[in-house]
C-alpha cells in the first residue's frame, strides 16, 4: 500500500496539472468508490469547480475544491493515478475530466475510496476521527511520541501502523524508522524511553524524508501518474533485506512478524527485549519475501 512518501509524491507530481483547473467532469465507474452516496451525489457537488489545491493528510490525497468541498481519495492497497495514459485499463474506476486533459483512477482490487466533506469543520471532523498527528508537523516531537507510547501497551510497531496515532506511516517506513533508531519493533510502546522515543521519531521523519526524496517506493502497483517509478525500494536500510548484512553491523537481516506485518530487524542493532523472547518468529508462518503494506 502506499504510503506518505508514496501519497506525497503522486500529490507533488499531479499538482502542477491540476490547481487552477475545472474538474469539468468526475465520471465514477464503480459505485463502490464514492460510498456512502451515490456516486451521481458525488459528482454532482464538485463537477464545475475549481481545484484550488491538492493537499495531503497522511494517506489521503485532498482536492480541495472553490467554494470549501473536499475530496478525499484513498489509494488503499493497488490504486493509481495516472494522467492521460495512453491506453485504457479494464480497471479503470473514475476519469476525472480537466479540459483537455484527464486523470484516471485506476484500480484493480477495488479498496480505494473517494469520500466528499463540505466545509472546513466537514473536512477537520473527517480526519479528526482518522488520523493522528501528521509527521512533518512541529507537534511531532520526541515527547509527543513518548506521551502516545506511554498510553499504548502494543509493540512499537503496532503503535507506529496505527493511523489514528501517527498518520502515513506503514510497513516499510515503520521496519525503516525502527532500524534508524535502533528500537527492536517487539519492544512494548509504553516501556520505551524518553531517548528511544526520541530516535523513533527522529526516525520516522528521516525515513519518511528518504523516501519522498526517492520519489517512493514501487513495489507491488504503486506508479508514479505518468507511470513512472520511485526507488526507495534500492535504498532499503532494513525492510526485504532478509538475510542481507545489516548495513551497519553486518549480521544477517532476520524476517519476523510484528503487528501481523512481515517484520525486518538486525537483532544486534535492535536488541530484542527478553519478555519478547523467541517464539513470534518461532511460528510465523513461512512467507514469501515479497510483502504487500
Ligand atoms: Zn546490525
Amino acid at each position: 500500500m502506499p504510503e506518505l512518501p508514496e501519497v506525497e509524491t503522486i500529490r507533488r507530481h499531479l499538482a502542477p496539472h491540476v490547481e487552477g483547473r475545472t474538474l469539468e467532469r468526475l465520471e465514477i465507474h464503480d459505485a463502490r468508490w464514492s460510498l456512502p452516496l451515490a456516486p451521481s451525489e458525488l459528482s454532482a457537488a464538485v463537477e464545475g469547480r475549481e481545484i484550488e489545491r491538492l493537499g495531503r493528510r497522511g494517506k489521503y490525497l485532498v482536492w480541495e475544491f472553490e467554494d470549501d468541498a473536499y475530496l478525499m481519495l484513498h489509494l488503499r492497497m493497488t490504486g493509481t493515478l495516472l494522467l492521460s495514459p495512453p491506453e485504457r485499463s479494464k480497471h479503470t474506476r473514475v476519469t476525472f475530466r480537466l479540459g483537455d486533459g484527464e486523470l484516471l483512477f485506476v484500480d484493480p482490487r477495488r479498496f480505494g475510496t473517494g469520500e466528499l466533506a463540505l466545509g472546513p469543520e466537514a473536512l477537520d471532523s473527517f480526519f479528526a476521527s482518522r488520523l493522528g498527528v501528521e509527521p512533518f508537523e512541529p507537534e511531532f516531537t520526541g515527547a509527543h511520541l513518548h506521551a502516545l507510547a506511554r498510553h499504548c501497551r502494543a509493540p512499537i510497531k503496532a503503535m507506529l501502523l496505527d493511523q489514528k496515532r501517527i498518520a502515513g506511516v506503514g510497513n516499510i517506513y515503520a521496519d525503516e524508522a525502527l532500524f534508524r533508531a535502533q528500537v527492536h519493533p517487539l519492544r512494548r510502546a509504553d516501556q520505551l524511553t524518553r531517548k528511544q522515543a526520541e530516535a523513533v521519531r527522529d526516525g520516522v521523519v528521516a525515513s519518511l524524508q528518504a523516501g519522498i526524496e526517492a520519489k517512493g517506493a514501487t513495489i507491488d502497483d504503486f506508479r508514479h501518474p505518468d507511470g513512472v517509478s520511485g526507488t526507495f525500494q534500492d535504498r532499503f536500510l532494513i525492510h526485504l533485506r532478509e538475510d542481507e548484512p545489516c548495513v551497519r553491523c553486518g549480521r544477517a537481516v532476520r524476517k519476523l512478524r510484528a503487528a501481523g506485518r512481515g517484520t525486518y530487524v538486525c537483532e544486534k542493532c535492535q536488541p530484542r527485549p527478553r519478555y519478547a523472547a523467541s517464539a513470534s518468529s518461532a511460528r510465523a508462518p513461512s512467507r514469501s519475501a515479497r510483502t504487500s503494506s
